[in-house]
C-alpha cells in the first residue's frame, strides 16, 4: 500500500503487502483471543459495578479507598484469579516480583526455579548475584534451579527435583523468554508444572507473568498456578497505566504479599491511590486490545523478515504466549539500522538517533529504540539488542498496529539504505 507520509521505497511497501498476506491466519487467531479477553475484562467491570466513584483517588493513609479495592477485584476477575493486589506504588515488574517472593518465602525455605536462569534483574533479589543488599539469600532462603534442556523445560529433571528438594516452598517459573534465546513457555507447559508440583509436594507454583497477560485464552492461575505477578507498563496496563504492578492468585497468598507490600498488620488496608485509579482502570480495559495490537506487530515483523530469509523466533505462524519477537539480524550495522528505523517512526522522540552504550550490568554494549509516552513502557513499540553475535533484535509492543507497522517498514528502509539488505 502507498504511504504518502513516509519515505519508504516501493519494493519495501510491496514486501510489506506480501507479509500481510502471510499473517492472515495468525491475525485471525489473535483477533479471536483478543475478543475473548476483551469480553472477559468488560464482564469484570460490569460484575464489580465499577462507577465514577471508583475513578477518583484517596490521599494520606488511603483508608476505605473503594476505587483501590474495586480495582483489585476487577483485576482478579479479569485475570481469572481469586484475588489481586494492584498498586501504582509497585515501581516496576522486578519490584512487584520481589514483593511476592519476600511475601511468601520464610527463612529455611527453598525456592526452586524450573525455567533456567531467571531474568537479570531478579537475580540480586534472590541473591544469585550481588551481596549485602538484603536478598532472599541474606534472609536464609535457599535457591535451586533446574536448567533448560535444548531451550525447553526438562520435565524429568523438574519432577525429580520437586520430589527430592527439602523444605521446598516455591516452584518459580518465568513465562516469557525475556532477553534470552529460549522459547516462551506455553500455557500447557505451565499447567504441567503446576500438576507435577501439586502431585508431589506442598509447594506453591509462582509465575513471572511479565509480557504474557492476555496473549492466550487461559491465564496461569486458570491452569493451576497459585500466584503470579507482572508489570503495569507492559500488557495489563494497556499503555495507559503510568506505573505499577499486580500480584494475583490464591486469596491467602495475595494477602501474605500485601503484608510485604506495606507492613504486617496493615496489608492492603492502606495505600493512597492518589490520582492513579482512573488510568489503571482504563489501562486494564484497553489491555486485551492493546496486547492484540502488540501481537499483530510481532507477527508482522516475523513474517516480513521470514520473507527476507532471516531467522526469526517465534515463526510468524507459531502460537504465541508473550509479545516478544526476536530477529537474528546478523551484523552490528543491521542491528543499528533496525533500531534507527524503529526510533524514527515513534510518536515521541522520533528525532533522536539510538546509539549502542555500556549499560550497567551487561558485558556488551546495548542499543535500544523506544519512543514512548510512558518512560520505559515496553507495551509501546520498542526494540533492543546487545551488540554481540548473532546480533539479534528483541522487539515488543505497539499501542496500535498501523503505527508500529510503519515503524517496522522504516526499520527495513534504514537497513536497505545501510546496504544491509537487497530486494
Ligand atoms: C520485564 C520483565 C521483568 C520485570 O522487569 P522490570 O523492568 O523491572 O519491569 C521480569 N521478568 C521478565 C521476564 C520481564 O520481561
Amino acid at each position: 500500500m502507498n504511504n504518502p507520509f513516509f519515505k519508504i521505497d516501493d519494493d519495501i511497501l510491496a514486501l510489506g503487502d506480501k507479509a500481510m498476506e502471510r499473517c492472515k491466519e495468525a491475525f485471525a487467531r489473535t483477533e479471536a483471543v483478543t475478543e475473548y479477553n476483551q469480553n472477559k475484562v468488560l464482564k469484570a467491570f460490569i460484575h464489580n459495578h465499577i462507577g465514577e466513584q471508583h475513578l477518583v483517588g484517596s490521599t494520606g493513609y488511603g483508608y476505605g479507598d473503594i476505587g483501590r479495592d474495586a480495582l483489585d477485584k476487577t483485576f482478579a476477575d479479569a485475570l481469572g484469579a481469586e484475588a489481586a493486589l494492584v498498586r501504582h506504588s509497585f515501581t516496576c515488574g522486578t519490584h512487584t516480583l520481589g514483593v511476592a517472593l519476600f511475601g511468601i518465602l520464610r527463612p529455611g525455605d527453598t525456592m526452586l526455579c524450573v525455567s533456567g536462569t531467571p531474568y537479570d534483574t531478579i537475580q540480586p533479589v534472590i541473591g544469585i548475584t550481588g551481596e549485602g543488599m538484603g536478598s532472599l539469600k541474606d534472609y536464609g532462603i535457599s535457591y535451586e534451579q533446574v536448567e533448560l534442556k535444548n531451550g525447553r523445560l526438562d520435565f524429568e529433571a523438574i519432577e525429580h527435583k520437586i520430589k527430592t528438594t527439602p523444605h521446598l516452598k516455591m516452584v518459580y517459573v518465568q513465562r516469557s523468554r525475556g532477553y534470552s534465546a529460549r522459547a516462551t513457555l506455553t500455557t500447557d507447559e505451565m499447567r504441567q508444572i503446576a500438576d507435577i508440583t501439586h502431585a508431589h509436594s506442598s509447594a506453591i507454583v509462582f509465575v513471572d507473568n511479565c509480557y504474557g497477560e492476555f496473549t492466550d485464552w487461559q491465564t496461569p492461575t486458570e491452569v493451576g498456578v497459585d500466584l503470579m505477578a507482572g508489570s503495569l507498563i507492559k500488557n495489563p496496563g494497556g499503555g495507559i497505566a503510568r506505573t505499577g504492578g499486580y500480584i494475583a492468585g490464591k486469596k491467602e497468598l495475595v494477602e501474605l504479599c500485601s503484608y510485604r507490600a506495606t507492613v504486617p498488620g496493615l496489608g492492603a488496608e492502606v495505600g493512597a491511590s492518589l490520582g492513579e485509579n482512573r488510568s489503571m482502570f482504563m489501562g486494564l480495559f484497553s489491555a486485551p486490545h492493546v496486547t492484540g495490537e502488540a501481537l499483530k506487530t510481532a507477527i508482522f515483523a516475523g513474517a516480513l523478515f521470514e520473507l527476507l530469509g532471516y531467522k526469526v523466533s517465534p515463526a510468524s505462524d507459531e502460537p504465541r504466549f508473550d509479545i516478544i519477537q526476536c530477529i537474528e539480524l546478523g551484523t552490528p550495522k543491521a542491528l543499528a539500522a533496525f533500531c534507527r528505523g524503529v526510533q524514527s517512526g515513534a510518536p515521541i522522540d522520533s528525532y533522536v538517533v539510538p546509539e549502542a552504550w555500556d549499560m550497567p550490568g551487561y558485558d556488551d554494549k546495548v542499543i535500544m529504540a523506544a519512543g514512548a509516552f510512558i518512560s520505559g513502557a515496553s507495551i509501546e513499540f520498542s526494540a533492543d539488542g546487545p551488540m554481540r553475535e548473532p546480533y539479534c533484535v528483541w522487539m515488543q509492543g505497539g499501542l496500535n498496529f498501523h503505527s508500529a507497522k510503519t515503524g517496522i517498514l522504516l526499520a527495513l528502509q534504514q537497513m536497505k539504505e545501510a546496504g544491509e539488505i537487497e530486494l
